[in-house]
């Protein structure tokens, strides 16, 4: 029976069998039930005067529990925060509201705006006798205090040397306070596991502001292991979420490498990694989903510890891997051959040759049909690896919003030489390969718009072109951003699309963003987010959608 029909409306479908209409009938059942039925129309009717309805907004990689808590955290990103001087004042105002020896936690400053990182005894000045963590915008690295050195026993020497990671020291050995890649677990040794309850409420904080923006599903990227990780018992947030009725958009779950371990099955089932009882990617429904293994092959561009082949510019550092080649190639081919999807994060083209070889020599030794890995970031690809990764059938996923807010840092890593390489768009469908949309918050704002206007406009906050000629139309970004994404999820199947009985998920926009000029896309308003056929957002203005 039809619930609701949307009519007068601009829709863009994202299949290509059938591209625009100017009705949709939702089902009950919160299905699509059809596109321009015939009138008298049944259910209620919403007339939305021409406004865009699109397939809703799929994130194919972003970090809603760590989204969520850095809504309760300092904001440390450019703006607000223009300098040191304002980043240290911004700690002692959080400090003088927290007691001495509790926290102060704060996200989001990028050294590369702010001249250098953050300083210990800079922040044993603006925040005395609390322990302090800052995140940096990329997470891949924090700065923390005297206070929490003192606690980790790195107060004046750092002699830990920790695997994949690095505690930086100054010219006499003394500890920085800078904490990079898995050097950042010893913090987390401080502060985790985190209570599930507050995991919960972070979840209910993000979505309310991801059905603000129009998102109805969004892939988060590693639970329950590594540095990524709030609690080994993560997922068990989610589904308290979810029972509360606070979930609010759809979620799929990358479970963290980490979490995988040999399950005991009959040695023929090839199960050699899983979780426990064998639940893997696809466990799930429509609402709450596993998604695919997450594997980290290397770090961050801005905070230069990606593995690249050729240094970083100005400079003799070519990053690092997180752990040995040897070694990440055994975790993806167990994943892989136990039945898992692969998503690996890597950024530098060393660490993008890594994952490609462990991916072919995955294929090879254990066949499968689609099984549809990832790469996360695919951040510096030399024109050679774009061929091999749609030879693999690789998926890569592309943050577009990273242009604007992590751009200028990354031009100025690489060095002009590389700037054709850096976040590849056309040239990935030009291969045949599937561009899905995604953003990573909290290391950038999330909001899907921003990141389809950066995919098609290409420029860093100074206003640099960003290797603009791997720029995309605004149609192939919101495709990227639906039915990509869908895809990137192995979900294409039930989403990313308007067609009779794929899920009733949609986006009410105030104009067509392949209409108006692409300066203006990042402006446009959501309308309303509509999520299992129910009306999960409303601005208030469409008459009788409430
Ligand atoms: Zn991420």
């Amino acid at each position: 029976m039809t619930d609701l029909t949307l009519v007068n409306a601009n829709v863009l479908t994202m299949d290509p069998s059938r591209p625009r209409a100017s009705a949709v009938a939702v089902a009950g059942g919160g299905r699509i039930e059809a596109l321009d039925p015939n009138p008298p129309w049944s259910g209620r009717v919403v007339d939305l005067r021409g406004a865009t309805v699109l397939p809703g907004f799929h994130d194919a990689h972003n970090h809603m529990i760590g989204f969520g808590m850095s809504l309760a955290e300092v904001d440390l990103s450019t703006p607000p925060v223009g300098s040191l001087d304002e980043l240290y004042a911004a700690v002692a105002r959080r400090a003088e509201a927290t007691a001495p020896g509790d926290w102060v936690v704060g996200a989001g400053y990028d050294q590369n705006k702010l001249g250098a990182h953050p300083d210990r005894d800079a922040l044993d000045r603006a925040a005395p006798g609390r322990r302090v963590w800052l995140r940096h915008t990329s997470g891949h690295m924090c700065v923390v205090n005297s206070v929490v050195l003192a606690d980790l026993g790195l107060d004046d020497a750092a002699a830990t040397e920790v695997p994949g990671g690095r505690v930086a020291v100054d010219s006499g050995g003394r500890p920085t306070g800078l904490l990079e890649e898995r050097a950042q677990l010893l913090v987390g040794s401080l502060v985790y596991p985190y209570p599930l309850a507050e995991l919960t409420d972070a979840i209910a904080r993000a979505a309310e502001v991801y059905l603000r923006e129009g998102v109805t599903s969004c892939t988060e990227a590693g639970i329950g292991g590594g540095w990524v990780a709030h609690s080994p018992a993560e997922l068990a947030a989610y589904q308290a979420a979810r029972d509360a009725g606070r979930l609010g958009v759809r979620v799929e779950l990358m479970t963290a490498a980490e979490a995988l371990h040999p399950l005991g099955a009959h040695a023929a089932d090839g199960l050699v990694a899983g979780l426990d009882l064998g639940i893997k990617t696809g466990f799930g429904d429509d609402w709450l989903r596993l998604g695919a293994v997450k594997v980290f092959a290397d770090g961050s561009l801005v905070g230069r510890t990606a593995a690249v082949h050729d240094p970083y510019d100005g400079s003799d550092g070519v990053g690092y891997l997180q752990a040995d080649a040897a070694d990440l190639r055994a975790t993806i081919i167990a994943a892989h051959r136990s039945g898992w999807q692969v998503a690996t994060h890597a950024i530098g083209d060393l660490a993008i040759d890594v994952v490609l070889d462990a991916y072919e020599q995955a294929l090879a030794e254990y066949p499968r049909r689609d099984p549809r890995h990832r790469i996360e970031h695919f951040a510096v690809v030399q024109p050679r690896q774009v061929g091999r990764a749609a030879a693999l059938g690789v998926t890569a996923v592309p943050q577009g919003r990273f242009a604007t807010e992590l751009g200028d840092g990354m031009l100025a890593a690489v060095g002009p030489d590389r700037h054709g390489w850096l976040y590849r768009q056309r040239s990935l469908l030009d291969a045949g390969m599937v561009l899905p949309g995604s953003s990573d918050r909290p290391v950038v704002a999330g909001a899907p718009l921003l990141g389809i206007a950066d995919m098609v406009n290409r420029r860093t906050a100074s206003g640099a072109p960003f290797n603009p000629g791997e720029a995309v139309t605004a149609e192939q970004a919101l495709r990227a951003w639906t039915w990509g994404s869908a895809y990137a999820s192995r979900q294409e199947h039930v989403k990313g699309s308007i067609a009779p009985g794929m899920l009733a998920d949609l986006v009410v926009l105030s104009e067509d963003p392949t209409a108006v000029s692409p300066e203006r896309i990042a402006a446009l308003a959501v309308l309303a987010t509509i999520v299992d056929g129910r009306v999960g957002y409303d601005a208030g203005a469409v008459d009788d959608l409430g």
